[in-house]
């Protein structure tokens, strides 16, 4: 029984983590070239999905790259008002700690056989239990997985949903080596996470383990055409960093500054989602996982949801190695009920950071516990 997983994302390779532990093979298709082809972005908080970590037997080596203080918030106004200043204790639990992500795909990685992960194969269809690939090649398989991300091929075959666009648009930018650059903008960020929530837009910075700070600028209620119409000139990233600046209009200057520190590096990212609570019926030899079965607005559960669905269908398929129809149905059933909650509380917050008085809103929700 050949278990073919489309995708070497968290999801994918904890599916493949799981299963090897268990005894059972899989190999995992990754248009990448390489496990550097791209890099894979700044830090992401794990909590609920630590469970899916304890599964993979990989708990203790998460502990060693897991930053602790990477849990510290900062809470402003745009006028510069610190509403809220939370800094970890050493002795503090690792409940929703912070981990570069390239670090933690690295430790999944690691953690498989060689050749277990099959670079360079883009998925391109699938039918008659046989793969194709954008290059012409092809395989066959038993139980086909989509861990192929918010952009699946493989969750056409399943269902029509299609990511639709959510009203936001974040720019991502970064400070390198912030320390040594700039010590005082490094000691207002501090070491985890700064976020300064406006009335439409927010600014949200963080530390990542390599001493660079990521800042990510959401525009809320824009659309799908705003970065074609926000004037803002990408391919001149000097004056890129002018006009998000201008954009920022009454922000106190200490926050701009961080603006006007980055490097050239902009990435415009439109966010888009599916619709919270997707199903589709179940169907022998084809299921989805991570943000290929449920993309949900960025505020901190995807990643937790995608390592999940990887350890709890790898577990399923353990428990019914000859039966995978029964094994694939009750990982859905569950994952159906666990991410429509998770994608009901992602839209809780994300309209709650929408909302012209999101700072005091936030407060009260932190606050709140
Ligand atoms: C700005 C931002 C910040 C975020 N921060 C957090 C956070 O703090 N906490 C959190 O829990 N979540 C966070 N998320 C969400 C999280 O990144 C995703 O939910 C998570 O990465 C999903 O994992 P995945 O394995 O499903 O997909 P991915 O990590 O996207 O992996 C999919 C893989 O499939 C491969 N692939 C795609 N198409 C094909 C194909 N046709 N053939 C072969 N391979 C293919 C891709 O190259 C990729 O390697 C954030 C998201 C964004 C946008």
């Amino acid at each position: 029984m050949t278990i073919a997983i489309v995708g070497a994302g968290l999801g994918g390779l904890a599916l493949a983590r799981v299963l090897h532990r268990n005894g059972i093979d899989a190999v995992v298709y990754e248009r990448e070239s390489s496990r550097d082809a791209r890099g894979q972005g700044g830090m992401i908080d794990i909590h609920s999905g630590q469970r899916a970590l304890h599964e993979a037997g990989l708990f203790d080596r998460f502990q060693r790259i897991a930053r602790r203080e990477g849990q510290d918030m900062r809470l402003l106004q745009p006028d510069g008002t610190l509403l809220l200043q939370e800094d970890t204790p050493a002795d503090a639990p690792l409940d929703r700690p912070e981990v570069d992500r390239t670090d933690l795909r690295d430790l999944l990685l690691d953690s498989l056989p060689a050749h277990t992960v099959r670079w360079g194969h883009t998925f391109k269809s699938a039918d008659n239990s046989r793969l194709h690939f954008a290059d012409g090649g092809s395989a066959t398989y038993d139980l086909l997985v989509g861990a192929d991300g918010a952009r699946s091929r493989v969750r056409a075959l399943l269902t029509d949903a299609r990511p639709a666009h959510i009203g936001q648009n974040i720019i991502e930018i970064g400070i390198p080596d912030i320390d040594r650059t700039h010590p005082d903008l490094a000691a207002m960020v501090g070491r985890g996470n700064y976020w300064v929530l406006g009335d439409g837009l927010s600014l949200a910075a963080q530390r990542n383990g390599d001493g660079r700070v990521r800042i990510g600028l959401s525009f809320y209620r824009t659309g799908e055409d705003w970065f074609a119409t926000s004037g803002i000139p990408f391919e001149d990233p000097a004056a890129a960093r002018s006009r998000l600046i201008g954009l920022l209009d009454g922000w106190d200057p200490r926050i701009t500054a961080l603006i006007a520190a980055c490097d050239d590096t902009i990435v415009p990212r439109p966010i888009t989602s599916l619709p919270a609570g997707l199903t589709w019926p179940s169907t022998p030899g084809v299921t989805l996982l991570g943000d290929a079965a449920h993309l949900m607005p960025p505020v901190g559960e995807g990643a937790n949801m995608a390592l999940l669905d990887g350890a709890l269908l790898g577990l399923a398929l353990s428990a019914h190695p000859d039966d995978f129809p029964t094994a694939v149905s009750a990982y859905e059933s569950e994952m159906f009920e666990r991410t429509a909650a998770a994608a009901r509380m992602s839209a809780d917050i994300q309209k709650l950071l929408t909302s012209p008085d999101a700072a005091q809103r936030m407060l009260a929700f932190f606050q709140a516990g």
